[in-house]
């Protein structure tokens, strides 16, 4: 074990994003006794979820220079989890009574509700008090380390462009969001097809795709539910996926003009697309829909944090990168997860460990097991990518977290939850947000929930 940080002491911490993980961050570190500024660029708290109908003047979202509109969320997006499973384990997302009629009660609510929860969680925990609005951070860098502690620079800015304050904290915790900078296919002949390009990270309603033909890659939850949005109003709509068999080629029950393929095999000046499965088709636009990347512009490490074919690394549980640990952490580098619990874990333990009162390993120790990680992945041939995606594993994760933090582990109906919701959602993508057979696991939640009444 690393020399414990006792005597247990309250730190001057940074906490950049007021997403859902920044705000659940900026609690408990509140709670463990530190003072708390957390940066947010925007006008409000909420991250992701504030939809906005702008969107970046590059489809693609590729130049650099551009306005970046933080947002990835789409008009008709319904959440892909049950709310009871969403929401933080102590502030649980139920209908609140009380609240305006422009509230949604459903199970899978629409992006607004989750805004308002977001909202209500901070006026509940007095969250805003520590934030500093329309601020965004510049640089993050280290700075001398005095009596054992980090230290480290903050530049922040209110204009974007000039320094407005630079500021030593000891401690900074990163929240900055990662569904802002795309990934996008590889399509070979892109460069001379002259249809129109975009991610789907610029996309918001159907209406501009009426009566166009359109392809869409990707196999996300994204992919799913805007080729299902564009369909009602396009001429056609193909999705192309790099995991479905070359000869795929499947039209989706319940519509006349959506179809399943294989990967895009190449695109031509004539405008047409070839798919592995041998169909051509002339097309109006591609969409991308091929997640993001992890991108922290303002973090300088010396190299110290690296990102790798989208690996983080490296990062010690996901959370710590072992030279700055514990005056430097991530919240929300995991995927395929249920995010907002699994923050609020990362939160606790963080602020327990800046405080001393949980124990980190020592810097070798924690490399070793790092390594021992990128082994193991390599050796079963799991690309560096899919370094921080979980699965199933999110719940020995938490209940790793839990453990250190001396909180109970997650409850059997929330995984059970999690896990009944994706069967649902590959059977019936059409209906499973309107329709479900987990009634028990509601009711267990609800039981659970009223201990926080
Ligand atoms: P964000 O919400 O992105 O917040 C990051 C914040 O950091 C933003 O407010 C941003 O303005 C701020 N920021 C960034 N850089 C700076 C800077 N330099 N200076 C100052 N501030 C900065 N999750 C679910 O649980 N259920 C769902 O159904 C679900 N659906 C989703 C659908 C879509 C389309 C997307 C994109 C995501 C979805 N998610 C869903 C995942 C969602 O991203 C997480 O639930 C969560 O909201 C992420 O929170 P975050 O705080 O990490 O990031």
């Amino acid at each position: 074990m690393a020399p414990s940080l006792s005597p247990i002491r309250s730190h001057h911490v940074a906490v950049i994003g007021a997403g859902a993980a920044g705000l659940v961050a900026a609690r408990e570190l509140r709670r463990e006794g530190h003072s708390v500024v957390v940066f947010e660029r925007q006008k409000q708290v909420g991250g992701t979820w504030i939809y906005t109908d702008h969107i970046e003047p590059d489809p693609l979202s590729v130049d650099p220079t551009r306005s970046v509109v933080h947002s990835s969320v789409y008009g008709s997006l319904r959440t892909n989890l049950p709310r009871e499973c969403m929401g933080y384990r102590d502030y649980p997302f139920v209908v609140r009574s009380g609240v305006s009629e422009s509230r949604d009660p459903r199970r899978f609510p629409s992006h607004s509700e989750v805004l308002a929860y977001l909202q209500d969680f901070a006026k509940e925990f007095a969250i805003e008090e520590m934030v500093r609005f329309e601020t965004a951070v510049l640089k993050v860098a280290p700075a001398v380390e005095s009596e054992g502690i980090g230290k480290w620079r903050v530049e922040s800015t209110k204009n974007e462009k000039t320094v407005l304050r630079d500021e030593i904290y000891d401690a900074v915790v990163v929240c900055n969001g990662h569904y802002i900078e795309p990934r996008l296919a590889e399509i070979p002949g892109i460069s001379s097809w002259p249809g129109k390009e975009m991610h789907s990270h610029n996309y918001r309603i159907p209406e501009p795709f009426r009566d166009q033909v359109v392809v869409l890659i990707g196999n996300s939850a994204s992919a799913d539910d805007i080729s299902r949005d564009i369909a009602r109003v396009a001429k056609e709509v193909h999705v192309a996926c790099r995991s479905n068999e070359a000869d795929t080629f499947i039209k989706r029950p319940g519509y006349s003009n959506l179809w399943m393929h294989s990967m895009i095999e190449s695109v031509h000046e004539d405008g047409s697309v070839v798919f592995q499965n041998g169909k051509t088709i002339m097309v109006d636009v591609i969409m991308h829909c091929t997640e993001y990347k992890y991108h922290f512009p303002f973090l300088e490490t010396n190299g110290n944090v690296t990102v790798d074919d989208n690996r983080v690394g490296p990062l010690y549980k996901d959370v710590f990168p072992p030279a700055f640990a514990p005056w430097l952490s991530f919240i929300g580098i995991p995927w395929k997860v249920v995010p907002f619990p699994m923050f609020e874990l990362q939160s606790k333990w963080i602020a327990g460990v800046l405080s001393g009162r949980i124990p980190l390993p020592s810097k070798e120790d924690m490399i070793m097991e790092i390594k021992t990680l990128y082994a193991t992945l390599e050796a079963q041939g799991i690309a560096k990518r899919y370094t921080h995606q979980m699965g199933i594993s999110q719940f020995e994760y938490n209940n790793w977290l839990a453990s250190q933090c001396g909180c109970s582990e997650t409850e059997e109906w929330r995984k059970e939850m999690y896990l009944t919701t994706g069967v649902r959602k590959r059977t019936h993508p059409e209906t499973y947000r309107d329709e479900w057979d987990d009634h028990h696991l509601v009711s267990q939640a609800y039981q659970d929930f009223s201990l926080y009444a």
